[in-house]
């Protein structure tokens, strides 16, 4: 039984706190003795956790002992270099610390006065970032939890821009609103369907744009749907271009997507969740030459900057509109500075926020723009190094370009139907999952189940890639 009524004595949370500092220093140095995906079963960790909460507190100590004990061998290691499945997204020891501080803070940034340093840090954190990624200074940002969030709010926005007074009125029972179309490839990631399930536009309000034989939107096809669409009385109202498709990374053509989204006054949002940082590097601003022209963007930081989830960004050139959209402020809400100040509750719908920038202010100071592209920019070249060997081996095929840090392949050895290839390879996968060596995950492409391969950990090394092709080769041909 505690025998204070306040916190744990700070005498305990400083043994406690270097401890826990010395098991995640140790984690971290020793994860490849781990398997990078975890290999027990549904219920195995459920089952190890008492049914009951405890009546009385407990020992801190026995709680961190319980880390090991009931949870370690249920984690999949996001940040084990082995893991080169999805985007695989890791934490800098930078970006760790930023989260323990974040936790002491516990400031919630509903409003400037409920911690002006917090609105403040995040609106220069959103203005360094803008500038890394060569952005104009008539963009507005803001941080939101995950792209998902983002991109709905973009989808908000957009549907606002029409000054249909769904605000007002909603959506349901109306016989004065017509139907509404958004437009994004065959390719788009599922966070655009669900962005327009939640605002109540329904998967039919989401028209699929063909893509083509390098998996990006055909703006032909696009400019078609529009027309069909007009013509049937449907109102166009957002385009959503992919910069970094998530199955093959590929890049929708933006610069001609942007034309005829001017052409019929679309709302363009651009979902650079994974690609986007790497407008930070020089010799890759093509992909953002086109973005001026966007009304809003979303870069995930959590992807591909070494930042611990979660932290997205949504840039917008009309915040005017995000803030008409959301903007609700009861009584108990209202300060003294609101006509100074920005309130980050008016521009979305959670009111609450955790206090991520502290993580960009960290991990931006700690690595500098310099040692962020150096990082970011030999993933790349280790992607090409890979996607090289695989064009090399007779019995292995690539099957997207890579533009970034992603590889589509499959293995291939002839002699074989579509159909025995794929169960080929869905068994290759599963096998290279089983070693608890490496954690790849994959895709389907044109009908060809796709093994992807990620390269974007802050632990990636060259080893760690060759090591991967060894054993991928090994296993494949063992197979036959
Ligand atoms: N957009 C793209 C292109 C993605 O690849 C992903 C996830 O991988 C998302 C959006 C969704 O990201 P989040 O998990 O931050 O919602």
């Amino acid at each position: 039984m505690k025998n204070n009524l306040t916190d744990m004595p700070a005498e305990e949370f400083r043994k406690s706190g270097y401890k826990l500092v010395d098991w995640i220093i140790n984690y971290l140095n020793e994860i490849e003795k781990y398997p990078p995906l975890s290999q027990i079963k549904p219920g195995d960790i459920f089952s190890r956790i008492p049914k009951q909460p405890p009546q009385t507190g407990e020992e801190i100590e026995r709680v961190l002992a319980d880390v090991d004990k009931v949870l370690i061998d249920g984690i999949t290691h996001w940040n084990h270099p082995g893991f080169m499945a999805y985007f695989n997204s890791t934490s800098s020891m930078p970006g760790i610390l930023a989260e323990l501080l974040s936790a002491a803070f516990n400031a919630n940034g509903m409003l400037w006065k409920t911690s002006p340093a917090f609105t403040e840090l995040e609106k220069a954190m959103i203005n360094w970032f803008r500038q890394m990624v060569g952005l104009p200074e008539n963009y507005w940002g803001i941080i939101y939890d995950t792209a998902s969030t983002s991109s709905m709010h973009a989808i908000a926005s957009a549907r606002e821009q029409l000054n249909l007074e769904i605000r007002e009125k909603g959506m349901a029972g109306r016989n004065d609103l017509p139907k509404l179309r958004l437009y994004c490839s065959e390719q788009a990631h599922s966070s655009i369907d669900k962005g327009s399930l939640t605002l109540g536009l329904g998967l039919e309000g989401i028209k699929k744009i063909p893509v083509n034989e390098k998996f990006e939107m055909i703006p032909e096809k696009l400019e078609q749907a529009i027309k069909e669409d007009i013509a049937n009385g449907i109102k166009p109202f957002c385009v959503v271009a992919t910069v970094g498709t998530t199955s093959t990374t590929s890049v929708d053509p933006v610069k001609q997507i942007s034309e005829i989204c001017k052409s019929y006054n679309l709302w363009l949002h651009i979902d650079a969740a994974y690609a986007g940082v790497t407008a930070m590097i020089p010799e890759m601003k093509w992909i953002s030459d086109a973005w001026n022209d966007a009304d809003s963007i979303v870069i995930n930081p959590h992807k591909w900057m070494f930042t611990p989830m979660d932290l997205s960004i949504y840039f917008t050139r009309k915040p005017e509109i995000l803030k008409r959209a959301f903007s609700l402020v009861p009584e108990y809400l209202k300060t003294q500075v609101d006509d100074e100040v920005e309130n980050l509750m008016d521009y979305g719908i959670q009111l609450g926020r955790r206090f991520r920038s502290l993580k960009l202010w960290f991990i931006i100071r700690y690595f500098g723009i310099d040692g962020l592209v150096e990082r970011i920019r030999k993933h790349i070249q280790l992607a090409k190094e890979f996607a090289n060997w695989i064009d090399d081996e007779k019995d292995f095929e690539r099957l997207a370009p890579v533009p970034f840090s992603t590889v589509c392949f499959r293995y291939n050895p002839g002699n074989r139907t579509e159909h025995e290839i794929n169960k080929l390879n869905e068994s290759l996968l599963e096998k290279i999952n089983a070693s608890g060596k490496i954690f790849l995950s994959h895709t389907k492409l044109n009908g060809k189940f796709t093994i992807r391969l990620t390269i974007g950990s802050i632990r990636h090394e060259r080893r760690h890639i060759d090591g991967a092709w060894q054993l991928i080769k090994t296993i494949a041909r063992s197979l036959n």
